[in-house]
């Protein structure tokens, strides 16, 4: 789904059109290409280069329906491919229906996820899949669910107005807007996208930066397997993070604010517009002095999660990375000062600003300051996203808030921080949820995603599944990321079907240091962590194996 504003004082995005166009007309041919292409001037090369780049866009004519099976980890644990392949079966008769496999969906706490002409389907089966797709039950609701849950971080009541800090801040003057850098500072917020950038020092190095117009972008692409806690807070505190936004802008002086979003999430992208729409109602948009307020419906892509990826994007081109330095904060969106901080890192501002850095930090356990998003998937009673304090263990993670592994099994192993993170054993469960201390236990807190694995689960075969989805989602600008992922791919797979050597995998830490030392972007910087540290981690889990699978990580 598209149907994003143009974004006003910017040149036409490209890309809008082509989501217009494929909305309207289902596809985009070639003559839809070609009318596109006279009417704006574009030349036809560069459409086909950015249709052919993002997989969101259909150059032949679609099904009447397209159901999609998420592929990746979570949902492989959950019998994913089983799913795919016995649904194809049963449609196989159908020319009407096509069953894709696809990257993650975002929705693992209700693996194995699928969607039904976008709109999502969570704990698919086929028989559920087969019945919607002949029309013997309804189509899923593109509507947005909401828990209800109060969340610590929201620093309102029900019953009390929205934005109550941000109009303090303005009554403030400058003086109180020009504290809040530091204030989050001392708070110690960092990045909760994954790398973990202090975000006081962010607003203030864009603050500071030379150049005009200034942007505020919300990364909201979140899209690695595991990974879906904005979704959460996309769906359930829309207004927290807009409220977060808004600061933002006042802070830095923007008056063009952005929320750049997965295609993926049609529910919460109609949360999320009705919120910018009560936002502007309530006057608080014009009151901290923006004058453009916007969603962005991406294409599709885990790589346009990358800023300046997402910043080509925005720009209507291929989303490619670009090479770092500059950094976004001085030199961004068409080449200007662009604050973009993720979903949950917005929706944490308005707390810290409204009860103080001291009163943030002593939310926190263990040695963790604030409170924290995590999405719970894998092998877990109640997979789910939860907002603990900043320290949670692990443990008290599955245990007190998942409700423990599944079956009652013992815990095998866990990645703390999502796909692109070290898969540590469970002997390191009393590992603290931070920053810090993930970083000191040999992985990283990476984008707040836990994902469990039971006792007798083939952890090599997870770290194959999980290399397999950054292979697929490169973006084939670098050579040693493009070819490097599908050698690491070959290897894996061939390892864990049993029709080669462990002795092959010896090839993986070397294979990992090139990508990681000639990789332009994270992607292929850590493509390789999950399978090195099941080399590091987990040695007995690498003796030779019966021929078998490829895919399942059962
Ligand atoms: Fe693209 Fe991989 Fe290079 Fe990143 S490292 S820019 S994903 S090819």
């Amino acid at each position: 789904m598209s149907g994003d504003d143009a974004i006003p004082g910017l040149p036409l995005n490209v890309l809008q059109r082509l989501s217009e166009l494929q909305e309207t007309h289902g596809w985009l041919s070639e003559e839809t290409l070609r009318q596109l292409s006279k009417a704006e001037t574009i030349p036809l090369y560069a459409l086909e280069a950015v249709t052919s780049f993002y997989p969101h866009y259909r150059r032949t004519p679609p099904p009447r329906l397209s159901i999609s099976v998420c592929r990746d980890a979570p949902c492989a644990l959950r019998g994913a491919e089983a799913l795919c392949q016995s649904t194809r079966r049963r449609l196989a008769t159908r020319t009407d229906v096509e069953v894709v496999e696809v990257s993650c969906l975002g929705r693992c706490e209700v693996a194995p996820a699928a969607s039904i002409n976008d709109a999502p389907v969570g704990a698919a089966t086929d028989s559920g899949l087969e019945a919607m797709a002949l029309g013997r039950t309804p189509l899923p609701s593109m509507e947005p669910t909401s828990s209800g849950r109060r969340f610590t971080t929201d620093p309102y009541e029900p019953s009390e107005p929205r934005y109550g800090v941000l109009r303090r801040l303005l009554a403030g003057g400058g003086a109180a807007i020009d504290a809040i850098p530091a204030a989050l500072t001392a708070a110690g917020l960092k990045g909760m996208g994954g790398a973990g950038f202090p975000t006081g020092r962010k607003w203030d190095l864009v603050r500071r930066a030379e150049g005009a117009p200034k942007y505020v972008v919300c990364n909201a692409d979140e899209s690695e397997p595991g990974t879906f806690k904005d979704r959460v807070i996309l769906a359930e505190l829309p207004h927290l993070m807009l409220e977060g936004m808004l600061l933002a802008c006042r802070v830095i002086g923007a008056r063009t604010a952005i929320v750049y979003l997965r295609h993926e999430y049609g529910p919460e992208k109609r949360a999320l517009a009705r919120a910018i729409d009560e936002a502007k109602r309530l006057g608080v948009v014009a009151a901290a002095g923006v004058e453009s307020l916007t969603i962005f419906t991406s294409p599709g892509g885990y790589i346009l999660g990358e800023e300046t990826a997402l910043l080509e994007a925005l720009e209507g081109r291929r989303g490619e990375p670009r090479n770092k330095p500059p950094f976004p904060g001085t030199h961004g969106l068409y080449g200007k000062p662009t604050l973009m901080n993720n979903v949950e890192t917005f929706a944490h501002v308005p707390r810290i600003l409204s009860d103080g850095p001291e009163a943030w930090k002593a939310r926190g356990k263990n040695g963790g300051e604030g409170l924290k998003f995590i999405a719970l998937a894998g092998d877990v009673v109640r997979p789910g996203v939860y907002e603990v304090p900043m320290g949670t263990t692990v443990r008290e993670l599955i245990d007190a808030h998942g409700g423990g592994i599944t079956d009652g099994r013992a815990l095998m192993g866990f990645l703390p921080g999502g796909a692109s993170t070290a898969f540590l054993p469970a002997s390191k469960a009393a590992t603290p949820l931070t920053f810090e201390a993930l970083r000191a236990a040999g992985s990283a807190l990476g984008s707040g995603a836990v994902m469990a694995l039971a006792a007798g689960r083939d952890v090599l075969a997870v770290a194959a599944n999980v290399v397999r989805f950054f292979r697929n989602e490169s973006c084939g600008k670098c050579v040693p990321c493009r070819v490097g992922s599908e050698k690491a791919v070959e290897i894996l797979d061939r390892v864990v079907a049993g029709t080669s050597s462990p002795k092959d995998l010896e090839a993986l830490p070397a294979l990992h240091e090139t990508l990681s030392l000639s990789s332009i972007c994270g992607l292929g910087q850590v493509a390789l962590v999950p399978a090195i540290s099941v080399l590091e981690n987990f040695p007995e889990r690498l003796r030779p194996r019966p021929r078998g699978d490829t895919k399942s990580p059962a």
